[in-house]
């Protein structure tokens, strides 16, 4: 996958304020040992903290540490969530509305209530907006078996797939119904992973990184086909109970979701993820079919 880091404008960091304990960044004996420190060393470090703390860092609580593989990774997820909405946004015209991924460590506090890191990224539908902990992406490659930057990529498009079908009004009948392979939720998750695969076809346009965009290279698609095969219900139950239950699927088998994912990057197309988009609507660059 070729990209290049952008502005940033896609993310809302909140890693240096999220996790657990999260809201005490300095406890009192952090306090003492600090007043300690500045009376042996003649150094004012309360003041340091308290300078910091006054800081207009927005929403990182000032405490971040990270590394530049993992500052890389934050650059990885705006290029791709600005190269996704881009392609969703000409797809939809005035109806797409930007988001952003927020971006946390081990647990966060939601519009959609608490989360933690284990139940993966998410879409909430509360603040319209996407959840990623950037440790999913090891989990990914080494619990999953889907290393890979187009199989993460597809993560977060299948991610904001689920922010069109909130636009879109698609994710109301969501809402009561139970779990299985028949279900409302099943069709949704694999309708946000054809909407996903339509992000696959738009950059796997050539010509796109010269321009500024994403590209993808030979064998991307098989990262992503990969991952879609690795995060199947049937899969996952199997990885952790050794058993398969219908009854109990939430975003269907592996099989469905590699035809569905497949099914949007061979057309590129709404209408084959089963979204009608009017030409009127649609500000696509893509000339009116007759
Ligand atoms: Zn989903």
């Amino acid at each position: 996958m070729e990209w290049s880091p952008g502005d940033r404008g896609n993310i809302e960091d909140r890693r240096g304020s999220s996790g657990r304990g999260a809201a005490v960044p300095i406890g009192l004996g952090g306090l003492i040992v600090l007043g300690l420190l500045s009376w042996a060393t003649g150094t004012d470090f309360l003041s340091l903290v308290t300078d910091q703390q006054q800081s207009p860092v927005a929403d990182t609580g000032g405490q971040l540490q990270s590394s530049p593989q993992e500052e890389r990774k934050v650059d990885f997820v705006d290029a791709v969530a600005e190269d996704v909405q881009g392609a969703f946004e000409r797809k939809l015209g005035a109806r797409y509305e930007r988001t952003r991924v927020v971006l946390f460590r081990d647990a966060i506090e939601s519009a959609c209530g608490a989360a933690e890191s284990a139940t993966g990224p998410f879409y909430c539908p509360g603040d319209q907006k996407v959840y990623l902990d950037l440790g999913f992406f090891d989990e990914l490659t080494q619990r999953f078996g889907a290393p890979g930057e187009f199989a993460q990529a597809y993560v977060i498009a299948h991610e904001l797939g689920h922010h069109v079908q909130h636009l879109l009004g698609l994710d109301a009948k969501k809402r009561g119904s139970a779990v299985g392979e028949n279900s409302a939720s099943v069709a949704l998750e694999l309708q946000a992973d054809c909407l996903a695969g339509t992000w696959g076809y738009v950059a796997s346009q050539k010509g796109r990184f010269k321009a500024g965009h994403i590209e993808l290279e030979p064998g991307d698609a098989e990262e992503a086909l990969r991952a879609a095969a690795a995060i199947g219900d049937d899969r996952l139950q199997k990885m952790a109970t050794g058993r398969v239950m219908p009854e109990r699927f939430t975003h269907g088998t592996s099989a469905q979701r590699v035809d569905a994912f497949s099914r949007g990057m061979s057309s590129g197309d709404f209408a084959s993820c089963g979204i009608r988009v009017r030409a009127t609507e649609s500000g696509s660059r893509e000339a009116p079919s007759p």
